[in-house]
């Protein structure tokens, strides 16, 4: 039986799409968070650095017409004391628990510092299939210093002249290489390594002893990232952590992102949204972009409804009301194009035909 959906007096768009979140890498939070993914108006989610054995018991679960589809990184690839051990150790510490770095190691990410190491791993890295592997970059431009201090063991980046070759092995495989990057010579880095997402735009915050400048991407790889058509996410939202402990960085911080975003624009990189909040969401990260000004409100609501969900699935007919695309949208009470917070009075969705109960 056909149904006819009253649709007068909305406006409809295109499902929203999350590009870079956690809240779905384990149990406890899918449970929780999955549900307000649709509720929220967000079919789509990037979760950045899954561990294959977290998310075999509910991924099924996941995927299907009434709920968010997932798109994970399944291998994440850092150095022996690189991040998240120090986090994942942090965590065992917070919940009363003794880990010890050999627990977490291969565990909840594959410890690489050398050729050697990614030989001795790769073949069970690839035997999972991963579509997206990530590796971690953090201040590659003092990589070794960086290793020996012991107040930075459990959050460095690796070692950013493995790029190359991880790139060249997961191209191999048929997937994607992300790449996490905090400074401006990361972002450079992992562009000149064959990366073809970044999983952050540099900025959201000054480490100890860095400058604004140190997050200015260079024009080099600015024109790099271009040519090699990598997707940049830019998680603007989290620099609220950064102005939280230092309210004074917010021009300085805001400077930054604006220059970078326009000189990405203008060379044509694209740019997606995604928040890398697990308290928060990609209505957030939205709302954070355009508050810089940078970017027109119809090139955005393009980017957070159909640019960021093609980057997530890129061989879906998905962002779109052409004939053939999956029927999926999203109907808001107020038009975002004149008032962005109309995105957060979804009335109405349809997710692949199915018309989604309220909740
Ligand atoms: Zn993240």
């Amino acid at each position: 039986m056909d149904v006819v959906v009253d649709l007068s007096g909305r406006h409809v768009i295109p499902p929203l799409a999350e590009a870079h979140n956690h809240d779905l890498q384990n149990a406890f939070l899918a449970g929780r968070i999955a549900p307000g993914y649709l509720a929220s108006g967000i079919f789509y989610s990037g979760q950045m650095g899954a561990n294959p054995e977290d998310i075999r018991p509910f991924r099924s679960f996941l995927g299907t017409p009434g709920s968010v589809d997932v798109m994970y990184v399944e291998a994440l690839i850092s150095a022996s004391d690189g991040h998240p051990l120090g986090m994942a150790l942090d965590s065992y510490k917070a919940a009363g628990m003794e880990a010890k770095p050999e627990d977490i190691r291969d565990q909840a990410y594959w410890a690489v510092d050398s050729l050697a190491d990614l030989d001795a791993r790769w073949d069970r890295i690839a035997k999972a299939k991963p579509a997206l592997v990530k590796v971690m970059l953090i201040d590659s431009a003092n990589y070794a210093a960086n290793r020996r201090n012991p107040a930075l063991f459990g959050r460095n980046g690796m070692d950013p002249a493995l790029v190359p070759e991880i790139a060249k092995r997961t191209h191999a495989i048929g997937a994607r290489l992300v790449a996490h990057a905090e400074t401006a010579d990361d972002f450079a880095k992992a562009v000149a390594g064959g990366a073809d997402i970044i999983a952050h735009l540099p900025g959201y915050k000054i480490g100890r002893g860095k400058a604004a400048a140190d997050y200015r991407l260079s024009d080099v790889s600015i024109a790099g990232a271009a040519k090699q058509r990598v997707t940049i996410i830019t998680t603007t939202a989290i620099s609220r952590f950064a102005l939280e402990k230092s309210p004074k960085l917010a021009p300085v911080i805001r400077g930054n992102y604006v220059d970078n975003i326009r000189r990405l624009r203008a060379a044509g990189v694209k740019i997606v949204f995604g928040s890398d909040d697990v308290g928060g969401s990609v209505v957030g990260e939205i709302e954070s972009v355009d508050r810089l000004n940078v970017i027109p409100r119809n090139e955005l609501l393009r980017i957070a409804t159909q640019d960021s969900a093609r980057v997530l699935f890129p061989d879906r007919a998905i962002g779109t009301f052409v004939e053939g695309a999956e029927a999926s949208l999203v109907a808001l009470e107020g038009n975002p194009l004149e008032d962005l917070s109309a995105l957060r009075r979804p009335r109405l969705a349809i997710k692949q035909g199915e018309l989604l109960a309220r909740r």
